[in-house]
């Protein structure tokens, strides 16, 4: 096994109403009053202006609504890094995400960037940031993708999608309100959650298992079950969602997510399928390698009446064939945790374009 050293959140606050405390988190924070926070928020909460008004604006902060219909690219971020040094004479105090994945990714990146030059581009893959980002703070609105918790920002760029992984990513802060998932669609909340349950079960089932994320897996994926296959009531069902997302997160900081994730990887590379249901779509088709795992998602699925896309690979050409399966197998320790080492021998172009050509 090899010992990594990773940084963890450095703060975090939970409870339903917490996203009020915002302003009495952020306040010591502030530089002075020319470094504006600047709040990145998904922009299905513009009109939502019950919410909207508890964003603790002061002086020159600023909220930047985003969508999160594409998920976050390097020329999003880059983009994103040159307006704010534009409008404000002097680094800002923090960056504060509010949304999903998508929304806690462009946080942490766009802390990144504004002290690391050139594009963001440059610094997908590991360790290659090298100055510490501002001050960020991360605020999940929907749950299951782990990204509160992550080491990483998942970014599109024009060669790959790959993230800024590196000790500096980690939110300085993160507020856990289950209340502001309120709002999230019943797909929606079933595909994010699904990251979690597929989180779990590949980081459980592979081989770079160990009692660290064994720990954190088998948590989230009894809170997981509870969630999915449970009777709870709203409230303890958004609660305990939350929780799972981020022991999940855990579980694969010290493990490595396998299959699911490289195939899905590959998907959404070619055809832009969002990580969640792109996930549900791959892992799907995977009982041959993950039996149970398969078994209960299926369960899952049909207890919460959930149709997945079907057919979305059946009329790509065969370069396409090519560009998918050339990033799945790019990711060589998913592979080896999913498969082991000779994970070569076993996984052939031919065997992904089949399993490809099903979905
Ligand atoms: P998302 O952020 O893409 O949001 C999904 C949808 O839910 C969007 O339409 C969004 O507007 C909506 N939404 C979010 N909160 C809502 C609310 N409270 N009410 C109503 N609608 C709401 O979804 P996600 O699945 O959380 O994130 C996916 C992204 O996360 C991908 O870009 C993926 O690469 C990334 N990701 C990152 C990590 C990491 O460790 N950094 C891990 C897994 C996934
Ligand atoms: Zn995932």
């Amino acid at each position: 096994m090899s010992f990594k050293n990773f940084p963890m959140v450095a703060k975090v606050v939970f409870g339903r109403g917490s996203f009020n405390l915002l302003g009495e988190i952020i306040a010591p924070k502030r530089k002075n009053e020319q470094a504006p926070f600047i709040f990145l928020v998904d922009d299905v909460f513009e009109s939502q202006t019950a919410f909207t008004s508890k964003i603790p604006l002061l002086y020159s902060d600023q909220v930047i609504f985003i969508s999160a219909n594409e998920e976050p690219k390097t020329s999003q971020v880059d983009a994103l890094v040159e307006k704010i040094i534009l409008n404000s004479s002097i680094l800002p105090s923090g960056i504060i995400g509010i949304g999903g994945g998508s929304l806690l990714d462009l946080a942490k990146a766009v802390a990144l960037m504004l002290t690391n030059s050139g594009s963001s581009e440059a610094y997908q893959g590991w360790d290659l940031i090298k100055n510490k980002g501002i001050y960020h703070v991360g605020i999940p609105t929907i749950s299951g993708t782990g990204a509160e918790v992550s080491r990483t920002t998942i970014l599109t760029g024009p060669t790959m999608k790959l993230g800024l992984n590196s000790d500096f990513t980690p939110f300085d802060q993160v507020i856990l309100d289950p209340e502001l998932t309120e709002g999230v669609s019943k797909d929606q909340w079933f595909y994010t959650g699904m990251d979690c349950y597929i989180h779990c079960i590949e980081s459980l089932n592979g081989n770079f298992i160990n009692s660290f994320s064994k720990t954190y897996g088998e948590t989230a994926l009894q809170l997981c079950e509870e969630v999915f296959l449970g009777s709870l009531g709203l409230e303890e069902s958004q609660d305990k969602l939350m929780m799972a997302s981020w022991h999940g997160g855990m579980s694969i900081a010290y493990s490595q997510v396998g299959i699911a994730h490289a195939m899905s990887y590959g998907m959404s590379f070619l055809l832009g399928t969002k990580h969640g249901i792109g996930n549900c779509i791959v892992f799907d088709h995977l009982e041959a390698f993950y039996p149970e795992g398969v078994k209960l998602f299926k369960k899952m699925k049909k207890k919460h009446n959930i149709t997945l896309p079907k057919g979305i690979c059946a009329n790509l050409t065969t370069q396409q064939y090519d560009i998918m399966i050339d990033v799945a197998l790019s990711l060589e320790p998913l592979w080896e945790n999913a498969i082991g080492k000779d994970w070569k021998s076993q996984i052939t172009r031919s065997s992904l374009k089949d399993l490809y050509s099903k979905m």
